[in-house]
């Protein structure tokens, strides 16, 4: 089985990670603490370019999207309303003989604490009943530590998008179809962090949660909702759009995005999940799943993928949520709505209203609320309809910043074998990160350091650069051992400041123009001659 071979890679990403200053180990002098990871230099501007194509794609580049930056620490009614506090829960077990505590649904691949490289089962303990165990951090506000102070770090940051809709809605000017971003850390106290850095304690999220007209009010405005037909993106979006297509335009924007940086079709999966995988309140979840090398195999000894993003059709769920515990309400006010619905015959308005009704109905009895004071907000809400009122649905593709980083590094991860004319060979680390997203995107290199016109020239460029992109000076060293260092990297691009750029020569011969550099690109180490105007152009273009 190929089983080793993974692990042997996910050991060399590992090591690698550490030796050039992508991921470190949170608090390592210490210890470390199990579940924390902090990035190093090259990880925090990987990190960053990561989140920023993100908020480009989803937030700048977009009409119909609004940005928000909320605190992680929120008035503790938000997660009652959010069902955090109930349910937000894994089913955790202890082993009595290694005294070990193990998620209920993961004994078999858990490392017993005894004999840690060997697996629970090896242990052959006796287990607990599985018990649920809230994954929210608890703290206290204030200098008072009672039940009243009781706060929490956020599980994720798509809530305070809910909480905040109103004031999006009335200070941004957009109306629905529209969504609003966030990216953000969140916090899980998960029973057993593992995979390096993919199921971690503290993480970033970057949430889009999109909101839409019910399929009922789409129908009273156009007249009928389209249906998604065949595979693939479903084009621009547009009025006549439920929230089937919605779903589907979300799932193929975000695979979209991920090709974008750089992670081919082929090594993402589309998993639905199944009705009984389902939330209750969600009417389809597609989760985008990365083959990492640690992913489990299929019986044919294909990679199955874990989640980086999971992408749901959450319907009216938690504007309702937000609404009935706080008694603010969370609908939206449709011009367009009240006209259409003036113009439907009777017979319309009564189908479209009783659907309506049936689902407001089903999601209050579903929350608790009794069958006749179900009966009665849900026939106002429907009574709503006629004056263009109702609380919108949404659709939220979630995805996480760590797993993406996690996934970035494994696709870019290649080793070459190189033999010099001694016979001697040496294999050597290539990190091909899609120009987008790679910490360094450029360095610049003056061929010789002890020159002061080169080392001049070399950071004239240097200045020019660095102002537009992330910029590396380096005159460590041969000029191979620069290159294989930038490599190792994953820096895209390098630019030589050499004899040629200072005399205008190019092979030996007079070029007519100085000013030339040598262009050195990483992936197949391909050279070309460039007008140092040139160059910044050239770059933005790629790297943008
Ligand atoms: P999982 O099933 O793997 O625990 P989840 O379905 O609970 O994940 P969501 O609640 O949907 O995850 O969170 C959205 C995204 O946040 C995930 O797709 C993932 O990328 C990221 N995420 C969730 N939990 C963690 C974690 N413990 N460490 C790192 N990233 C996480």
């Amino acid at each position: 089985m190929a089983e080793p071979k993974s692990n042997e890679l996910m050991e060399k990403i590992v090591s690698l990670c550490k030796r050039r200053g992508f991921i470190y180990q949170s608090s390592e002098i210490y210890g470390g603490i199990n579940g924390f990871w902090d990035y190093g230099p090259l990880g925090a501007e990987l990190k960053r370019h990561v989140k920023d194509a993100w908020w480009k794609t989803m937030v700048r580049l977009r009409d119909d999207v609004a940005g928000l930056e909320a605190t992680i620490i929120m008035s503790p009614k938000i997660w009652q309303a959010s069902g955090h506090v109930d349910t937000f829960s894994d089913p955790m077990i202890d082993c009595k003989t290694c005294k070990g505590r193990f998620r209920a649904d993961q004994t078999d691949e858990i490392p017993c604490p005894q004999k840690p490289s060997k697996c629970v089962n090896e242990c052959h303990g006796e287990k607990t009943e599985p018990r649920a165990f809230n994954l929210m951090f608890q703290t206290y506000v204030g200098p008072v530590q009672d039940d009243s102070s009781v706060a929490y770090l956020r599980p994720e940051t798509a809530q305070a998008i809910f909480a905040q809709f109103k004031n999006v809605l009335e200070t941004s000017r957009q109306r629905v179809p529209f969504g609003i971003a966030q990216i953000g850390k969140a916090f899980r106290n998960e029973v057993t962090p593992r995979n390096y850095t993919f199921r971690s304690r503290e993480f970033e999220q970057m949430e889009l949660e999109f909101f839409i007209r019910p399929d009922e009010v789409v129908e009273a405005i156009c007249g009928g909702v389209a249906k998604p037909e065949g595979d693939g993106h479903p084009g621009d979006p547009q009025p006549n759009w439920g929230w089937q297509l919605w779903h589907k335009y979300w799932v193929e924007e975000r695979i979209r995005f991920y090709e974008g940086i750089g992670l081919p079709r082929n090594t993402l999966v589309e998993y639905w999940q199944t009705r009984q995988e389902l939330a209750h309140y969600a009417r389809a979840t597609v989760d985008i799943l990365y083959k990492f090398p640690f992913s489990k195999r299929d019986e044919k000894g294909e990679l199955k993928g874990e989640e980086l993003e999971g992408i749901a059709a959450r319907s009216d769920f938690d504007l309702s949520q937000h609404e009935r515990f706080s008694g603010k309400p969370m609908g939206v006010f449709d011009e367009e709505l009240r006209v259409a619905w003036k113009n439907l015959d009777q017979a319309k308005q009564d189908e479209l209203w009783k659907r309506y009704y049936e689902a407001r109905k089903g999601y209050l009895e579903r929350s608790g609320v009794d069958a006749e004071q179900a009966s009665k907000d849900a026939t106002e809400d429907a009574d709503g309809l006629a004056r263009g009122q109702y609380i919108p649905h949404v659709i939220e593709p979630s995805a996480g910043v760590d797993r993406l980083i996690l996934a970035l590094i494994a696709d870019a991860y290649s080793e070459v074998t190189e033999t010099d004319p001694k016979g001697k060979s040496e294999t050597r680390v290539i990190l091909k990160f899609h120009p987008r997203v790679a910490p360094i995107k450029v360095a610049v290199l003056p061929l010789l350091k002890n020159k002061p016109e080169l080392v001049a020239k070399a950071m004239q460029v240097f200045n020019t650069l660095r102002r537009e992109m992330n910029a590396y000076y380096d005159d460590g060293g041969s000029i191979g051992r620069r290159y294989a260092r930038q490599d190792e990297a994953g820096t895209p691009f390098c630019v030589t400041i050499d004899f040629e750029t200072l005399e205008g020569m190019k092979d030996g011969e007079w070029a007519g123009q100085t000013d030339t550099v040598t262009l050195r690109h990483r992936d197949g180490g391909r050279q070309e001659r460039v007008k140092i105007s040139e160059v910044l152009p050239v770059l933005l273009e790629r790297v943008r």
